[in-house]
């Protein structure tokens, strides 16, 4: 249920509608916004007659939430969540980029990776320093010393960085090194990781399910929110269907669908939404057509030697190319994105 006060409703009277909430075993969630405040009320008495809150003084009205996600929903904060680390702001008006190798490898590759996308524009340093791999006998990442690597490469070139946690055992590591603390699409369910996340205070970038409906994923990203922690930005990084041509799907409806459902940012991730390199580029703007809050994409000074992922991943050439079209495509729709990067230097490969 969504009780969305009166403009001019006191803190007294907001107050007693809380009460009145908690004494019917209700959780509840305060969003405040410009105008109005608004209270999502998760659980409560069987058969809570809603009415009662709604004569109440400085309530404007009651809404049942049909959906299953209630603090995920745009009906319990219908402006849009701007996920703030450091200066930036991932769902305001700029778009975000994100970039770097899939995986941390070595100090040389991880400082170069970051001096070519800060260059180009990104603002965020990506790289896995745990990796979750089909196979048991791929490389699984450098581990904490990995986490070191590429904290040191982004400080040298004043990027954030966003890195993945697999585990609940990493959470505080990870995040000691990390800007944002990365959900891979194979841990989207996985429960009780996303509740002890909802105990960090740290953003969580929370990738879509390989098969995982826009619903399920909402849910996944309610699991953290209800545990306290109201930073999540969404990521749609493909879903499995029968093509094969592409690795997976890149499902870019997803990006409007969401953004109607919930006040969520959501970024995409072509690199792994397709895992072909050619095909990066254009779902990367049609992502941002689309209205994706940002991207992250996996760019890697040699990807043809990369030990992970890459054959999608793009060569930094190939990504100063990209940024300089999203220069052109974001302010079409109204969003802006870093304009200070160096001058892009041709078409290379
Ligand atoms: C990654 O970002 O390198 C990764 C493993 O992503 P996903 O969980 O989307 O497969
Ligand atoms: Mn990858």
């Amino acid at each position: 249920m969504v009780v969305v006060m009166e403009e001019r409703a006191s803190e007294d009277q907001i107050q007693q509608v809380i009460a009145h909430l908690v004494e019917n075993e209700f959780d509840v969630h305060r969003s405040t916004g410009q105008l109005r405040s608004v209270l999502g009320a998760v659980g409560g008495n069987r058969g809570f007659d809603a009415r009662l809150i709604e004569v109440m003084d400085g309530v404007h009205e009651v809404m049942r939430i049909t959906e299953p996600y209630k603090l995920a929903s745009r009906t319990f904060r219908p402006e849009n969540t701007a996920v703030s680390f450091g200066d930036f702001r991932v769902g305001g008006d700029e778009v975000i980029v994100m970039a770097g190798p899939c995986s941390v490898e070595t100090e040389e590759q991880i400082a170069a990776a970051a001096a070519a996308v800060r260059k180009a524009g990104a603002k965020v340093l990506r790289g896995g320093a745990f990796k979750p791999r089909s196979s048991p006998y791929s490389f699984q990442g450098l581990g904490e010393e990995g986490l070191r690597l590429l904290r040191d490469a982004a400080d040298a070139e004043g990027l954030k960085v966003v890195s993945e946690v697999m585990d609940v055992s990493q959470i505080d590591l990870v995040a000691r090194y990390a800007d944002v603390l990365q959900v891979g699409a194979r841990n989207m369910q996985n429960y009780t990781l996303l509740r002890e996340l909802g105990r960090s205070a740290t953003p969580v970038l929370l990738k879509r399910g390989i098969s995982a409906t826009i619903e399920e994923w909402l849910l996944s990203a309610e699991y953290v929110l209800s545990g306290g922690n109201a930073n999540v930005i969404l990521c749609e990084r493909g879903i499995r269907t029968f093509e094969s041509y592409t690795r997976n799907t890149m499902d870019i409806s997803a990006i409007p669908v969401v953004h109607k459902l919930s006040h969520l940012p959501v970024i995409a991730d072509p690199s792994h939404g397709t895992g072909l390199r050619d095909k990066v580029a254009p779902m990367a703007r049609a992502a941002i057509a689309a209205g994706a809050d940002g991207l992250i994409i996996e760019v890697h000074p040699d990807p043809d030697h990369a030990v992970s992922d890459g054959a999608q991943s793009i060569f930094p050439t190939q990504f100063d190319r990209l940024m300089a079209e999203l220069r052109i495509i974001a302010p079409a729709i109204g969003r802006s994105i870093c304009l200070e990067p160096v001058a892009w230097r041709g078409w290379g490969t």
